[in-house]
């Protein structure tokens, strides 16, 4: 008997490419650019002098870029800063110097970007993510999984323009400039480490090649993925480091963020304080209040001693009120038990805030409004 041939599938379908958001200038080096300018049919300078609009003049529309030639300014803008997103909606809060921004993506992906002006400085919170896996349960993001990656053009392009409604006066207060930056919207940011490097970069290269933004007054938030701290530590840009804590001990952390079943708190304070040792740059650890859960006086107390043990003045806590997000059973804590918090941990040597807690009437609080949208 002669063999039988195998059935062919019936269906000989490629393997599913996802579609990438499209590449944009602030997704390139400058060489880079000069070699994109190539490929469009440009002479290099023109990469410089689109840099220079986008970075500096914060424009991206042909119209305003009379040193181009009249005939080709809308197709050099297509080639080098094609559309990345549209606002889906913007919200306003504490008098218009807080406004909220819902991003809808190329492929429908939803982000929010948060402006807020004090007066002394204007602070981006930004996505760098749609959605986050990272599922720590009092957070809104984490509720919703991870969607995908940002670009690092994606991730740019909110404070862009962000800056540019500094500039041209369209934030409460008058003109005046965006100073910092904090991935602390959407998403993990260590989870996306190359194109959170290449946003870190971007928003820190002097202009034209980039925003001119001081690396200090950059700020990356993590759950603590340890590796990756260690990572950044090693790229030589000094950016403030905040870690996202929440609790001093493993039992509570394993509940609160997740990821501390992999790297414990030990661990993880150890990369924070080796960040420091190797950048000089004091850290940031977050610690959102939640009453009952994770704000007894004794949860302070060790607190202090997880950090005191590792050396002093390397570190400062930011006691976040926590920020109810719809059908969570955590609350903010009392005032007074937030209090003795504070009083211990000073007590103890420790420095320590209590964010300012800004725009809680336009959901403000980490990925809420996304949430309802979709
Ligand atoms: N994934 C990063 C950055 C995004 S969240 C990180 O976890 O650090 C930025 C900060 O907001 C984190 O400290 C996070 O724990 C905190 N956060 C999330 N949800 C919150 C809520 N409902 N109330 C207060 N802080 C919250």
């Amino acid at each position: 008997m002669s063999e039988q041939p195998k059935p062919l599938p019936l269906v000989i379908s490629p393997p599913r490419r996802r579609e990438k958001p499209p590449r944009h200038l602030a997704d390139l080096t400058l060489e880079e650019r000069q070699e994109r300018a190539a490929e469009l049919g440009l002479p290099a300078f023109r990469a410089k002098q689109v840099s220079a609009h986008y970075f500096e003049r914060l424009t991206d529309d042909a119209e305003q870029m009379t040193d181009l030639p009249a005939g080709q300014r809308v197709e050099i803008v297509q080639g080098f800063l094609p559309g990345l997103m549209t606002s889906l909606r913007t919200m306003q809060a504490d008098r218009g110097t807080t406004v909220k921004t819902l991003w809808k993506l190329f492929d429908g992906a939803l982000v929010e970007s948060v402006l807020m002006r004090y007066t002394d400085r204007a602070t981006i919170c930004i996505s760098s993510q749609a959605g986050c896996a990272m599922a720590c349960p009092f957070c809104a993001t984490g509720q919703g999984g991870l969607q995908r990656n940002m670009s690092t053009a994606e991730i740019v392009h909110q404070v862009v323009v962000g800056a540019r409604a500094m500039a041209r006066g369209e934030v409460a207060g008058g003109p005046g400039r965006l100073s910092n930056v904090v991935f602390m919207g959407m998403g993990e940011p260590l989870a996306n480490y190359k194109a959170v490097i290449g946003a870190v970069r971007r928003l820190t290269d002097p202009a034209p090649h980039g925003l001119g933004l001081s690396a200090r007054h950059v700020t990356v938030s993590t759950v603590g993925l340890v590796p990756r701290i260690k990572q950044l530590a090693d790229e030589g840009i000094p950016v403030t480091l905040a870690l996202s804590l929440h609790a001093p001990d493993d039992e509570l952390r394993n509940e609160l963020v997740p990821i501390n079943t992999h790297f414990s708190v030990a661990e993880t304070v150890d990369a924070a304080k080796e960040y420091f040792d190797k950048t000089g740059r004091r850290v940031s650890i977050e610690y959102a209040m939640m009453r009952d859960i994770n704000d007894q006086a004794w949860r302070a107390d060790l607190l202090a001693d997880v950090l005191n043990e590792r050396g002093r003045g390397w570190v400062h806590v930011n006691l976040i009120p926590l920020n109810p997000t719809p059908g969570s059973k955590w609350t903010a804590s009392d005032p007074a038990d937030e209090r003795e918090f504070v009083r211990r941990l000073e007590a103890k040597g420790i420095s320590t805030t209590v964010r300012d807690t800004r725009g809680d009437e336009i959901d403000a609080a980490c990925g809420q409004l996304a949430a309802t949208e979709s």
